[in-house]
């Protein structure tokens, strides 16, 4: 028997300019051509045509023009990259229909753009990735990065150094990538990158179209969409930025697990200012306060760092007594440690390390012990809990919505056995300790 495979869509690509865009040009068709893509030689055959532009001189962006005028006439379905991505709005003025415009470098959101304009048929001879990619993860739960880099200079850290100013995923590629995760089993999204709540500040005015309603890149209409989309989405590594209290509303409606991992560093102004972060701490209290009427299910996570270069007595009893205020369900801490090339290795007031050391003890006993009170709240109530692993005597390891996988607690099942990987079910919490939960599947329970 014969086997007919579906035909792959076809790309045609006009690259411009000097060496280095011809350079872009064959690595994006290398990408495309192993997810499967045709190549096409005429613009007639191309179910869409890419033009690599060239904005170096006047003339140079003048051709460039031409040569996209001269794709949409001839095809229609135009994607435009390379330097003249940079002028997006010169472009979209000038030609509305082009159906995506990315900039130098930008391989991914040009290869994610083709995949949208022209997406490959389903086919497990023509994919022989799946569609949602090659996971480390287990099947129901998925880490979704949104953007890569940093625009913060904190003192602490040298990754913006290592990886650059922020640039975020445009988000119909984001979203894309979301429903081909679920379509595979994902039930829960771990949105992550290094700053969650800047997502989209450096493609504000580049909203995308997503099945026909235009999608602004920031972080609350991005939680809104990826909400409809997975039963559970858990966002990480939220910046403090005034912005982050409109998502708690969509906590409260359950688009979004109620959880916020809101990396706080320290409490004290004088060390927050050394640190270079935002440095109101008071304020940040009452905006926690705030959160929990909303939404009174609120998981917070944190991280801190102690011993860092000139924090005094008095400022690590302050982060004492913050903590206590601030009542925090989870909390990390890391004794400060000077990275090379960064800013605070050059700061006056190193802590010794003996100093470090007790702080660090006294800090991780006083957030223990918050967390036991916290957790212990929870006995006795009914929580929904997702289903990491079964084991053979009937047991269960799962997560509730305020656990996120790796880093928090787990809440360990009893006469769980019918019970599969990624099933998410009520549980009747019977017992607590300072980390994880202990309960039953309220069916049993009841039963
Ligand atoms: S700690 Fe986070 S916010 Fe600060 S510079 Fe590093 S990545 Fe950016």
């Amino acid at each position: 028997m014969e086997l007919e495979l579906p035909a792959p869509p076809k790309v045609g690509m006009v690259s411009l300019g000097c060496p280095k865009n011809l350079v872009d040009s064959e690595r994006i068709l290398t990408k495309l051509r192993s997810d499967g893509y045709a190549m096409c030689s005429d613009y007639a055959g191309a179910d869409v045509v890419l033009v690599n532009t060239c904005g170096f001189l006047d003339s140079a962006k003048e051709e460039s023009l031409e040569a996209i005028g001269e794709a949409i006439a001839e095809n229609g379905r135009v994607i435009v990259t390379g330097c003249m991505g940079k002028e997006a709005e010169v472009i979209r003025e000038r030609f509305p229909n082009v159906l995506a415009v990315t900039g130098a470098h930008q391989y991914e959101e040009v290869v994610g753009a083709v995949h949208v304009a022209a997406p490959m048929p389903p086919s497990a001879y023509l994919n022989l990735v799946p569609d949602a990619g090659l996971k480390l993860t287990p099947r129901h739960y998925s880490y979704l990065k949104i953007s890569e880099g940093c625009n913060h200079r904190c003192a602490f850290c040298i990754i913006p150094s290592l990886r650059g100013d922020l640039v975020s995923r445009r988000p119909d590629a984001i979203l894309k990538e979301a429903e081909k995760l679920v379509a595979a089993g994902t039930k829960e999204l771990l949105v992550i990158s290094q700053d969650t709540s800047a997502y989209g500040v450096d493609i504000r005015k580049e909203p995308r179209m997503w099945h026909g309603r235009e999608i602004v890149p920031h972080m609350t209409d991005l939680a809104r969409e990826l909400g409809q989309i997975a039963p559970w989405v858990r966002l990480h590594y939220v910046y403090p930025y005034p912005h982050v209290d409109q998502v708690i509303p969509l906590m409260a409606e359950g688009l979004v697990l109620p959880y916020l991992d809101i990396p706080f560093q320290h409490a004290s102004r004088s060390v927050l200012k050394a640190m270079k972060r935002p440095a109101n701490e008071a304020k940040v209290l009452e905006r926690i306060k705030g959160w929990r009427e909303i939404c009174p299910e609120i998981a917070i996570r944190s991280t801190f760092i102690v011993g860092f270069p000139g924090e005094t007595d008095a400022d690590f009893e302050y982060l004492l007594e913050w903590l206590d205020e601030a009542q925090l369900d989870r909390v990390g801490a890391f004794r400060f440690e000077p990275v090379k090339g960064a800013a605070a290795n050059s700061l006056p007031g190193s802590v010794p390390e003996e100093v470090k050391e007790e702080r660090y003890a006294r800090f991780m006993a006083k957030s223990a012990a918050i967390s036991a009170a916290r957790l212990a709240a929870k006995v006795g109530r009914t929580l929904d809990v997702i289903i990491d692993a079964v084991d053979e005597e009937g047991g269960a390891t799962g997560r509730s919505q305020a656990d996120a996988p790796e880093i928090d607690g787990e809440v360990f099942l009893r006469d769980a056995g019918h019970l599969a990987e990624g099933d998410i079910v009520p549980v009747r919490i019977e017992d607590a300790d300072e980390h994880d939960l202990y309960g039953v599947p309220a069916q049993a329970a009841s039963a």
